[in-house]
């Protein structure tokens, strides 16, 4: 905590800045609570571009290019709360432990990210404190404030997926991305996969580990809530049509997830 760090004192978000966390529809009665941690590519002001050419900053390192239109369309369809960050990872990563490596990334995906370059301590406090905690911090409350009222809380985690990584092309529409919860994963998977058009990756491209992952490990796993992360690759999901119908098609497939959990007595 240390509050009487220097940290407090850099400043980082000035007025012009938008705030980091975004959300909508606060009072969905959904059980599913919506999160998206790499919803947006602001960088504040005061960081120029990090050195970056304007290219860089609108690609998938920056963000997740197509998710936020996902993810706002389906916090309307399913009448659930989404809580999101505007700020881009490259920034600070609002999936990465603070301090582990990527959560302020010097390289990545063979870019150097100039600045990001020798960050004092000061200088990334500063990005924890006025980013990261905040939309944490909010996530926090809301799922307490859920739980003190009984209202059942189901945490899905948005993501999307570049389609080619390190020259090699995936082959999933959508994957299903979780650790220990075993009760919402495999129903979204059983669902998934009856859609078959798809093919549906079971912890591809990426598997939830307490190292790598923020949002679901600690506002999921920690609080023993369901939760299940998903990751759409983002070519699906570049244009407003592509968006739109995914949206539909995870509206749906969640309105069957809740009407099973209702059935079970799990929300
Ligand atoms: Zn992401």
């Amino acid at each position: 905590m240390a509050s009487d760090s220097p940290g407090d004192t850099s400043l980082l978000l000035a007025s012009a800045d938008v705030p980091p966390v975004h959300e909508d529809n606060a009072a969905g009665r959904s059980p599913f609570l919506l999160t998206s941690d790499h919803y947006g590519r602001a960088i504040p002001r005061i960081l120029g571009d990090l050195g970056l050419p304007p290219g860089e900053l609108t690609r998938h390192i920056a963000w997740d290019p197509g998710i936020a239109g996902v993810a706002d369309a389906l916090s309307k369809h399913l009448d659930a709360h989404l809580i999101a960050q505007r700020y881009s990872r490259l920034v600070i990563d609002c999936n990465r432990p603070p301090g582990a490596p990527g959560s302020i990334p010097v390289i990545s995906e063979a870019i150097v990210i100039p600045g990001n370059e020798g960050l004092a301590r000061d200088a990334a406090q500063a990005r924890r404190r006025q980013i990261f905690d905040p939309y944490h911090r909010r996530i926090a409350e809301v799922i307490r404030r859920r739980l003190r009222d009984s209202v059942p809380t189901v945490l899905v985690s948005l993501h999307s997926f570049t389609p080619v990584y390190a020259g090699i092309a995936r082959p999933w529409h959508i994957g299903a991305l979780y650790h220990r919860d075993t009760k919402l994963p495999p129903l979204l998977l059983k669902l998934l996969r009856e859609e078959t058009d798809l093919v549906v990756g079971d912890n591809e491209p990426y598997a939830v580990s307490d190292e790598t992952d923020y949002t679901i490990p600690v506002h999921g796993e920690a609080r023993g809530l369901m939760n299940s992360g998903i990751e759409i690759r983002q070519d699906l999901i570049a244009g407003p049509a592509g968006r739109r119908q995914w949206a539909d098609r995870l509206a749906r497939i969640f309105g069957e997830i809740e009407a099973t959990l209702r059935a079970q007595r799990l929300v």
